[in-house]
């Protein structure tokens, strides 16, 4: 007997039924004998429809009310959950992010967890009750106002949680079986993963591998937490996520775990950079202060007669605004000719920890890509991970083509969509 804690995303919750059905589970696994903790996210896609509802209301809105409003969506699920476990004759007390002790910085809607203090929660379970709390949120320690953690955060909530109580492991519920070898919604013949290594995991995530967030994957490899990825809609195993001391004892390393895109990013290229000392880091500096995530970046070898190059990056799309104007701002100082903005580019990666001692994966990535037709825009590698920039319009062809020429295509078609709008 232990503590599980277990995580049910929007599409497991997306309406009354689908609250009963999870309540079965969570029942369940009660009365298997373990004490059970569960993570809720905001039904179907409340959040977005509440952050288009703010839209209407102001365009910008101040980040405070924003966070309000956004946490009422999983307070919604967590109570309506718990009214459905009572229903089945079990005790359960629902917390908001702030009374499960979730203790966060103050960045609205972008807060980092710096304590967990779960109290209230562990009394819950000691007196038999199940806890459920509402992912996604937490409370200023500063401030003492309610924060949310980002989007898609209630898996970090989640593992946050099981850490902090000493779980044996953390469930993550979604609508599909686990994590596959690519997007089943774009690779019909991907191949769910059986295991992962957190290292691997990691890198999926951000390479924008949605299934697992990935302060989640962080938080789990560093307080090695094994995950449980899995359906809510199917009895399934689904994929576990090992911490990588584990992984290495129990799997053997595939060459390509998967291959993973990303359609969030935009490109800025910064023409006629003057080629001398300090002229980078005050371009990166300038991004720094309004907070851009910058991920991958180029530079030219400067055209002898000209001694200027150009600097090419990708960054979030969300930023990419606020990265222009900023940059317009410092044109003059740093003596750029001009900025370019796209936004039509996607990250496709091809993900491996067997990578590491295989010579030739490179070639054979772009040598796929070259007979679908892809036009590689720009590359960065890790020790485990391949990525190019394409056109949006080529991601699909892209990814299918890396899945195929890397033989992770499944025979038979085994992935299933149970729910989820894809929103
Ligand atoms: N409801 C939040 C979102 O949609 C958090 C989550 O689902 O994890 O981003
Ligand atoms: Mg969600």
């Amino acid at each position: 007997m232990g503590i599980v804690v277990q995580k049910y995303g929007g599409s497991s919750v997306a309406d009354a039924t689908g609250i009963k059905r999870v309540a079965q589970r969570i029942v369940a696994t009660r009365k298997a004998g373990n004490d059970v903790v569960v993570v809720v996210s905001a039904m179907g896609d409340t959040t977005d429809e509440l952050r288009d509802l703010a839209e209407q209301v102001s365009p910008l809105p101040p980040p405070r009310e924003m966070d309000m409003l956004l946490t009422a969506g999983e307070r919604i699920s967590m109570a309506l959950v718990a009214m459905a476990i009572a229903q089945l004759g079990h005790e359960a007390r629902s917390f908001t992010g702030s009374q499960a002790g979730v203790i966060t910085d103050s960045a609205h809607g972008k807060a980092k967890i710096i304590d967990i203090t779960p109290g209230r929660i562990e009394k819950a379970i000691a007196e038999g009750a199940i806890a459920i709390v509402a992912g996604f949120q937490g409370v200023s320690q500063d401030t003492k106002d309610v924060t949310t953690l980002g989007r898609g955060a209630s898996d970090t909530t989640a593992v946050a949680l099981a850490a902090a109580l000493g779980a044996d492991v953390c469930e993550i519920y979604s609508d599909v079986d686990g994590v596959f070898t690519a997007d089943p919604r774009i690779v019909p013949a991907a191949r769910k993963l059986d295991s992962i290594s957190a290292e691997e995991m990691l890198e999926m995530a951000a390479s924008g591998a949605k299934i697992l967030h990935l302060r989640c994957v962080e938080y789990a490899r560093r307080y090695n937490m094994p995950i449980h990825v899995r359906s809510s809609f199917s009895q399934k195993e689904g994929t576990w996520v090992y911490p990588d001391s584990e992984a290495e004892s129990t799997m053997e390393n595939a060459i390509i775990s998967g291959v993973a895109h990303d359609r969030s990013q935009a490109k800025i290229t910064v023409v006629g950079v003057p080629d001398k000392v300090g002229e980078a880091a005050r371009i990166f500096s300038t991004l720094a202060d309004t907070g851009a995530n910058i991920d991958m970046v180029v530079q030219n070898v400067s055209a002898a007669a000209t001694v200027r190059t150009d600097i090419s990056f990708t960054l979030s799309r969300e930023d990419g605004p606020a990265a222009m104007e900023a940059l317009a701002k410092v044109q003059d100082e740093v003596g750029f000719a001009e900025l370019l903005y796209d936004d039509q580019i996607g990250k496709v990666s091809l993900i491996g920890a067997g990578m590491k001692s295989e010579p030739g994966i490179t070639a054979k990535f772009f040598a796929a890509l070259a007979s679908a037709g892809v036009n590689i825009e720009m590359i960065s590698t890790s020790e485990i991970r391949l990525s190019v920039i394409v056109d949006t319009a080529d991601i699909e062809s892209a990814v299918q083509a890396a899945h195929t020429a890397f033989d992770l295509d499944a025979e038979e078609v085994e992935a299933v969509v149970y729910g989820g709008t894809g929103r």
